[in-house]
């Protein structure tokens, strides 16, 4: 989610997303290490060249480039938050079924929070939520990160988040270069095939356009507290899509629902 919010109903009592919370933490301990290896063998065998940006605890920052001459570049992110494991599953998912023969050039940083997906908790091992953090750049993890993303420009930025609290699927979508709804319909039809959009009016304090769809300004909901999203928009990355999956489904549906909303914008902007 892209910022913490009070008053909606929690799924969950604290003493069962505790227990959540630590079996998360039992199975990402055991998967940290395979799922970044798997990323990084199906990434350079497409070709993509890793940049280790920065080192935290032990565990290497790593960003990927796949750059192909004069094709749009779209620039991927996940495990901003340890206890949305969904994102980094997703992407893992959509690296073994294509997301790469696409053409396009891609920017890919498959774990932006090791220490944080370690544990299973949301915020990093030194207890900060990164993704308030792009404004000040406390954290060494951020601050690598912003100098990683210094010289380059995306087309298209995708996050892929999770929401503890959400019912259904939902997305931020920030837009500085124009409007187009239908992308909107098109890729609602698309993951309303795999799970329902998120029902609720307002959400994580966003009232929404349509059904799941948050059309957010270009500006941080508290000021100086900047997620990546709101970074990338004010180094003039004119487009960009927050997904969020609800936690509380199976990971398969997740991981399907996250895949769609990724497949259709691109089908949707680049065939
Ligand atoms: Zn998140």
């Amino acid at each position: 989610m892209i910022r913490s919010r009070p008053a909606r109903i929690n799924l969950f009592c604290c003493f069962c997303r505790q227990r959540l919370l630590n079996r998360i933490q039992e199975i990402m301990n055991y998967h940290l290490q395979s799922y970044t290896r798997k990323v990084d063998e199906l990434l350079r065998s497409a070709g993509a060249v890793c940049e280790v940006y920065g080192e935290v605890d032990g565990h290497k920052l790593k960003g990927y480039d796949l750059i192909r001459a004069d094709l749009p570049i779209v620039y991927i992110s996940t495990g901003m938050h340890g206890d949305e494991p969904g994102g980094p599953e997703a992407l893992l998912s959509l690296l073994e079924n294509g997301l790469l023969d696409r053409q396009l050039s891609f920017y890919i940083c498959p774990m932006l929070n090791p220490t944080g997906f370690a544990k299973g908790t949301r915020e990093n091992a030194s207890g900060n939520d990164m993704n308030r953090d792009y404004f000040h750049q406390l954290n060494p993890e951020v601050r690598d990160h912003v100098k990683w993303l210094e010289n380059r420009n995306p087309d298209l930025f995708i996050s892929l988040h999770e929401d503890w609290e959400s019912g259904g699927f939902y997305f931020y979508e920030i837009n500085t270069c124009g409007d187009i709804p239908e992308r909107y319909e098109f890729m609602a039809e698309k993951i309303a095939e795999v799970m329902v959009l998120e029902a609720e009016q307002v959400i994580d304090d966003h009232e929404v356009r349509r059904r799941g769809w948050i059309y957010h300004e270009a500006e941080a909901d508290v000021m100086d507290h900047w997620p990546e999203a709101i970074y990338m928009a004010k180094k003039d990355c004119t487009l960009s899509f927050t997904f969020e999956s609800p936690s509380a489904l199976a990971m398969r549906h997740r991981v399907a629902a996250q895949s769609a909303a990724v497949n259709s914008l691109l089908d949707f902007m680049y065939g």
